[in-house]
């Protein structure tokens, strides 16, 4: 069984989906891992490093060459990784609704592809969710993202001099992100709201001692569809959110957006009209920019200014912490493979429940049901 972890080539991801860590125990359960030189450097981790732990370090062919499992943060393209073995594995984050071509590249190779973010929300998958860890990370980032655009302090300061006001975030979207996003302007000191289309996370928002601001008495709203996430809102809430929103934007120094709606775009969520609204200097981050966006103006990869308000759509923000990130990643993957890791055939053997949910190709066809 060999193992393979390779360099990642999309521009601006400086995460990797093996670590020093991770390639000890892939090794301890009986495998051979060969990684390709260079691929921990912009999360920084040297070859040595993984050479320590019993890495093979080698150029992409030579990682590849007769590999039964490839592991990537993203999904490779199909001609990077031809030498694998028949039937290999891919196992990364493929991004299958906006890959599909790269997918159908899989299947035509034969590969057996996996995508991680099909994980299913169980108790027993949580430990493999990449969702999960690298939007932990990103929720923490945005704020700090944020903090850096903003030209005053967050917390309030008591000086000789006169005292400085706490700045007022505002969460909006309080999924894994969204939380640690409230948890992290605590700690800097803000004065922190969030909101949210399920009304389960108003307990959420208040045990980490933020204010929650709902939309309340509009019929028929949970807000949570299957496995926890969010569906899309009639158009009655929609309005009613909107104008809650709209009075207590313009009062806000902070806005992070983070709401997401699983195989649909982004919702919009802040108008153009309602920055206008804002206070000069005051900042958003939209950490949905690349699903659409929940902001109107917010730009893909840029910090733009609209009315005096900076709005910030940086790209890949878990990879702005390429070394967590990936400390991360990796143990999803390990987690994954360790836990359906078969003795005797030394190799992992899925089952029905998670196979059918992550694999989107098999046999030479697409098999997701999601890609139909
Ligand atoms: P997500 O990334 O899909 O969306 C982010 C948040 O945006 C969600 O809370 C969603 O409700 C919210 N949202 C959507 N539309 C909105 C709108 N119009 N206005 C305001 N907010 C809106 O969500 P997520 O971070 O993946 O988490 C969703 C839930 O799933 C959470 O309760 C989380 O704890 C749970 N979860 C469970 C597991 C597991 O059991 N394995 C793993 C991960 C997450």
């Amino acid at each position: 069984m060999k193992i393979a972890i390779i360099k990642e080539l999309a521009e601006g991801e400086r995460r990797v989906a093996g670590t020093p860590e991770t390639v000890k125990k892939f090794k301890a359960l009986g495998a051979d891992v060969a990684v390709e030189a260079g691929a921990g450097l912009s999360a920084a981790i040297a070859d040595a490093d993984y050479a320590a732990m019993g890495a093979t370090i080698a150029d992409r062919s030579a990682t590849v060459a007769g590999a039964d499992i490839i592991l990537g943060v993203q999904g490779p393209d199909v001609a990077s990784i031809s030498g694998a073995k028949p039937g290999a594995w891919v196992v990364a984050g493929l991004n299958p609704f906006v890959e599909r071509a790269r997918v159908d590249a899989y299947a035509a190779a034969g590969y057996e592809a996996l995508a991680m973010e099909f994980m299913p929300r169980i108790t027993r998958a949580q430990s493999m969710d990449i969702l999960s860890s690298q939007s932990n990370l990103a929720g923490y980032k945005a704020v700090l993202d944020a903090a850096y655009e903003y030209g005053r302090a967050f917390p309030m300061m008591m000086t000789a001099a006169g005292t400085v006001s706490p700045a007022k975030a505002f969460i909006m979207g309080v999924g894994v992100a969204g939380l640690q996003a409230i948890a992290t302007a605590k700690r800097l000191g803000a004065q922190v709201s969030a909101t949210d289309v399920r009304s389960a996370t108003k307990e959420q928002i208040e045990s980490l001692g933020a204010k929650a601001v709902f939309v309340e008495n509009v019929a028929g709203i949970e807000g949570e569809g299957t496995g926890g996430y969010a569906t899309e809102m009639s158009a009655e809430y929609q309005k009613a959110q909107a104008d809650l929103v709209s009075s207590h934007i313009a009062k806000q120094d902070i806005v992070i957006t983070t709401a997401l709606i699983p195989g649909k775009p982004a919702p919009r969520l802040i108008t153009d009209t309602q920055i206008a609204s804002m206070k000069p200097g005051s900042v958003i981050v939209d950490l949905a920019v690349e699903q659409g966006g929940n902001v109107e103006g917010a730009v893909l990869g840029q910090v733009v200014e609209r009315h005096g308000v900076k709005i910030v759509g940086h790209k890949n923000v878990p990879s702005r912490l390429a070394a967590d990130a990936s400390a991360l990643f990796a143990r999803n993957l390990y987690n994954f493979l360790s836990a359906f890791w078969n003795k005797e055939q030394n190799a992992p053997v899925l089952d029905e429940e998670i196979g059918n949910a992550i694999r989107v190709t098999q046999g030479g066809k697409v098999v997701s049901e999601r890609l139909q």
